[in-house]
């Protein structure tokens, strides 16, 4: 696949947030690396207050050790002599002459790679007893925590809606007693946020206790302030960038991009400051290849969204979609309100600004009843202006992956676009079932 990495290789900010991504969580299993710093497990994308607290956010996977190391590392190591753009350039500059073939895998590494570990940590999770009925997710970061929870110094465990997401917290005694709370009420009313705000304060006490260290109301603001950056660069990805006639790179590669988004959004791969920097650095190569037309024309080629990503989906799918003429679009932050802003001024309170979140959260996505749910499906596939919508209906799921009915009925009726369901279990599994249901789809855009 190297038209992909051609694409990536040029993308100095994609290749350090791979780097970043696959490689810099890994150094946190060795305690001198975190410089006093405790390691806090984090699963979906709520890392604020473990910034705040001075502590190190990681989604467990990344303290995997990834195949493609030897390769980021050898770039790691050349940027650090002469910074990542001349790394870049170099990378750009060998790809005319091919000589190192060697690069070639890099990016596609990157995803199979994760794909891999993804899988494998799924094994773990059957291994140590998860029921088969569970969801990909759940099995995997089961399977993650079995495999590292002796680096963790504590998990944050944010409640949703998801019964068995919340049995799934609940098995996580069995590695660790240090489990810290912040409990979202399902619905809105009556003194649900004042309830919210005390949990949310509750979880920063927990969290100064285990750090020892204080969070100021500034501490929460600052963060709040690099997150909200990072989401409005998110959301101009998603609404501006990807809406273009003409886009930076291949159509697959941007999918890849979205899909490592979305993935790393949940630590900001532990470093919130760099991750900010080089998500403005992504958007600012996106906007210049446009202007420079560097990239591909993609305007005959129809935008299709596919979701839930998160719990799991065949990443081969956005490939497959590629050959077939269009363009795969993941955006599952943004429909479950997580790419929201959380308010931030010197007059009100932060605690009580980042509960008014995520109650946003649990009554639009993550923690709503399936009628909110398909609502945000359609208001976000409406202001993307997609062609067509992928449901993915993953086994072992009763809650989200339910409301199909309901979300075509809504897409028959609003917005009168094609739609269809893909089933999945297990990464790399049925994948001539998805090239099949895949082609019969996208024959609707002929
Ligand atoms: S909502 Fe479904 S996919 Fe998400 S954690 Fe629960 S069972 Fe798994």
């Amino acid at each position: 696949m190297s038209l992909m990495t051609d694409d990536v290789i040029n993308f100095t900010s994609m290749l350090r947030m791979s780097y970043d991504f696959l490689h810099s969580g890994r150094k946190f299993n060795i305690k001198s690396n975190r410089k006093g710093k405790k390691l806090i497990s984090v699963v979906f994308p709520f890392s604020d207050l473990v910034f705040a607290a001075k502590a190190i956010p990681i989604f467990p996977i990344r303290l995997e050790k990834f195949k493609v190391n030897t390769y980021l590392e050898a770039l790691n190591s050349a940027s650090g002599l002469f910074g990542w753009k001349a790394v870049s350039n170099f990378l750009g500059f060998i790809r005319k002459f091919d000589f190192l073939k060697v690069f070639d895998g890099i990016i596609d590494d990157v995803i199979n790679s994760l794909n891999y570990k993804y899988n494998k940590m799924y094994d773990l999770g059957i291994e140590e007893g998860v029921s088969n009925d569970f969801c990909y997710g759940i099995k995997a970061l089961y399977g993650m925590h079995s495999s590292r929870h002796n680096n963790l110094d504590a998990n944050l465990n944010v409640i949703i809606r998801c019964s068995a997401f919340n049995k799934y917290y609940e098995s996580l005694k069995r590695f660790s007693d240090k489990l810290i709370w912040l409990d979202i009420p399902p619905r809105n009313i009556g003194n649900a946020l004042e309830i919210c705000t005390e949990n949310v304060k509750e979880t920063i006490s927990q969290l100064e206790k285990l750090t020892g260290n204080s969070i100021t109301d500034n501490d929460l603001r600052k963060q709040f302030r690099i997150s909200n950056e990072c989401r409005e660069l998110y959301r101009e990805i998603i609404y501006e960038i990807s809406n273009s006639d003409f886009y930076p790179c291949n159509p697959a590669t941007f999918s890849e991009i979205l899909a490592l988004l979305s993935i790393s959004f949940q630590d900001f791969n532990s470093n919130a400051e760099t991750y900010l920097k080089n998500f403005r650095n992504l958007v600012k190569e996106m906007k210049e290849r446009i202007r420079k037309k560097i990239g591909m024309d993609v305007s005959n080629r129809p935008r299709i969204l596919l979701t839930p990503r998160f719990g799991g989906w065949e990443p081969e799918s956005h490939n497959l979609i590629y050959k077939m003429g269009g363009r795969l679009l993941y955006a599952d932050w943004e429909i479950l309100g997580a790419l929201e802003n959380v308010e931030v001024n010197t007059y009100s309170d932060p605690a009580e600004n980042y509960a008014k979140y995520l109650m946003d959260i649990t009554t639009k996505g993550v923690g709503c009843d399936n009628n909110a749910l398909t609502d945000s499906y359609i208001r976000v596939a409406r202001k993307m202006d997609v062609d067509g919508l992928i449901f993915i209906e993953l086994f072992g799921c009763h809650s989200i992956s339910n409301c199909y009915t309901i979300l075509r009925q809504k897409v028959r009726n609003e917005l009168e676009i094609p739609t269809t369901a893909l089933t999945f279990n297990k990464i790399g599994e049925n994948i001539e079932q998805v090239k099949t249901r895949l082609g019969a789809f996208m024959e609707m855009f002929n």
